[in-house]
C-alpha cells in the first residue's frame, strides 16, 4: 500500500487548509462572529514617473523602507495587484481616520500611477471605479469609506492632491461630496466647521494641516496657509447634513 503513503499527508493537507481548525483543538463551531477584513479603501498617487517604476519600488526595498499597495493601476486603466486583500499591505504609514488608528490593517490601499502634476486620465478613472465597485461588494466595505491617504495623514501626505476627481468618483458612487441642495444651505449659527471637520474623521493635532487635506479633497485646491474660510465651513455643513 504504498500508494496510501504518499495520497494520505496530501489528502489530510488539502482537508486542513479547506476546514483551517488547529489541529491541537476540538471543532466546535459557533455561528457569532462576523469577518476581520477591511473597512476603508485609501486611494494614492504614486508621484513617480511610470508603472514600472512604481511596480519597482512597491515590491522592492528602499532607502526609506519597504512599501507597498494592493493595487496599482496605471494610466491606461491596467489593473495590477501586488498583495492579496487577506494580506496587509504597507501603504497607509502613520495617521488615523475617525476612530481607526492602524490604517495598514483596516484598509485596501490602491495606487494610481501619477507623477503628481499631471491629470487623471478618464481610463484610469474608470478602472478605478470598476475596481471599487468591485471591492465594495465583495468586501463588503461602505461605499463612502473611499478616502484620500492626506485625509489620514494630513501632516506628511497630500496624495492624491488636488487634480484627483473625487466628484466623479461622488457620481459612480463612492467617497462623499456635498450635493447642491445641502451647498445652499447655509451653515447655522453656532455651527463648528472644526467639529465637522473631526466628524469627517480627520485628526485635529495640526489644525492647519487637516484643514489643507479637506481643501484637497473637497475644494479641488492646495492652501496650506489660509485660515477656515466660509466656503470652507459652507462644504463642511453641507457634508454634514448628508448621511
Ligand atoms: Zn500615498
Amino acid at each position: 500500500m504504498i500508494i496510501n503513503r504518499y495520497i494520505l499527508p496530501i489528502l489530510l493537507a488539502f482537508l486542513l487548509g479547506a476546514c483551517s481548525h488547529n489541529p491541537l483543538a476540538s471543532w466546535v463551531p459557533s455561528g457569532n462572529f462576523n469577518k476581520r477584513q477591511a473597512v476603508v479603501i485609501v486611494v494614492h498617487s504614486t508621484e513617480q514617473k511610470s508603472v514600472k517604476a512604481s511596480l519597482d519600488t512597491l515590491r522592492s526595498r528602499n532607502a526609506q523602507g519597504k512599501v507597498s499597495a494592493h493595487y496599482l493601476i496605471g494610466r491606461d486603466g491596467k489593473i495590477y495587484q501586488l498583495v492579496s486583500e487577506k494580506r496587509r499591505a504597507w501603504h497607509a504609514g502613520g495617521g488615523s481616520w475617525g476612530n481607526i488608528t492602524d490604517l495598514n490593517s483596516a484598509s485596501i490601499g490602491i495606487e494610481l500611477d501619477n507623477d503628481g502634476a499631471s491629470d487623471f486620465p478618464h481610463s484610469q478613472i474608470d478602472a478605478l471605479v470598476v475596481l471599487l465597485g468591485d471591492l465594495c461588494d465583495r468586501l463588503d466595505i461602505p461605499r463612502r469609506q473611499v478616502i484620500a491617504h492626506a485625509d489620514l495623514a494630513p501632516t506628511r501626505k497630500t496624495d492624491p492632491g488636488a487634480r484627483f476627481p473625487w466628484r466623479t468618483l461622488a457620481q459612480a458612487g463612492f467617497g462623499r461630496w456635498p450635493t447642491p441642495e445641502a451647498l445652499a444651505v447655509e451653515p447655522a449659527p453656532g455651527f463648528d466647521p472644526w467639529l465637522a471637520l473631526r466628524a469627517l474623521g480627520y485628526r485635529l493635532d495640526d489644525r492647519q494641516a487637516a484643514l489643507r487635506a479637506f481643501r484637497l479633497h473637497f475644494r479641488g485646491i492646495d492652501d496650506a496657509q489660509s485660515p477656515m474660510a466660509p466656503e470652507d465651513e459652507r462644504v463642511l455643513n453641507a457634508l454634514m447634513q448628508q448621511p
